[in-house]
């Protein structure tokens, strides 16, 4: 393991970049296109509103890959045209130190926090040192027919 300090706003991590990016190279599908439900189709059409230039140097400060998200979910309708969406990825780490609690860093165009509490890891991460990096976002909706058919 190679750890090193990555120090943000609020919170020290201490991150291995190269195991979380060997386990991202790794993943041939991700969560969204093996669900193909149609709030993770929307999503996949909308990752390029989300993956500004800004959130995807953040990520790959982790090691991160963008579209492997570990799982994204709908998070509600809005009147506005705007959809809002939570997701999470997951990266070899720890908390070196933490300042703010909670933290929340402004990624534009998404919110970030860290937790220790893991949801939907990966196999590859099994048996290492495991932080989830939670996002929040809001995207358009990109398919031909409207959301309200998909809620029963
Ligand atoms: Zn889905």
């Amino acid at each position: 393991m190679a750890m090193r300090l990555l120090q943000l706003d609020g919170i020290a991590l201490r991150i291995d970049h190269e195991a979380t990016r060997a386990i991202y190279e790794s993943l041939v599908e991700d969560s969204c296109a093996s669900c193909g439900c149609e709030f993770c189709r929307n999503w996949i059409n909308a990752r390029p509103y989300v993956h500004s230039a800004a959130f995807v140097a953040f990520l790959e400060q982790f090691g991160i890959s963008p579209d492997r998200e570990a799982e994204v979910s709908f998070a509600g309708f809005k009147s506005d045209g705007q959809f809002p969406y939570n997701g999470w990825y997951h990266f070899v780490g720890e908390i070196a130190d933490v300042k703010e609690q909670p933290l929340n860093l402004w990624i534009p165009p998404c919110g970030v926090n860290f937790t220790s509490e893991l949801l939907c890891v990966y196999d590859r991460f099994r048996g290492l040192p495991t932080m989830q990096l939670d996002f929040s976002t809001t995207v358009p909706w990109l398919l031909p027919n409207g959301p309200a058919a998909a809620v029963e």
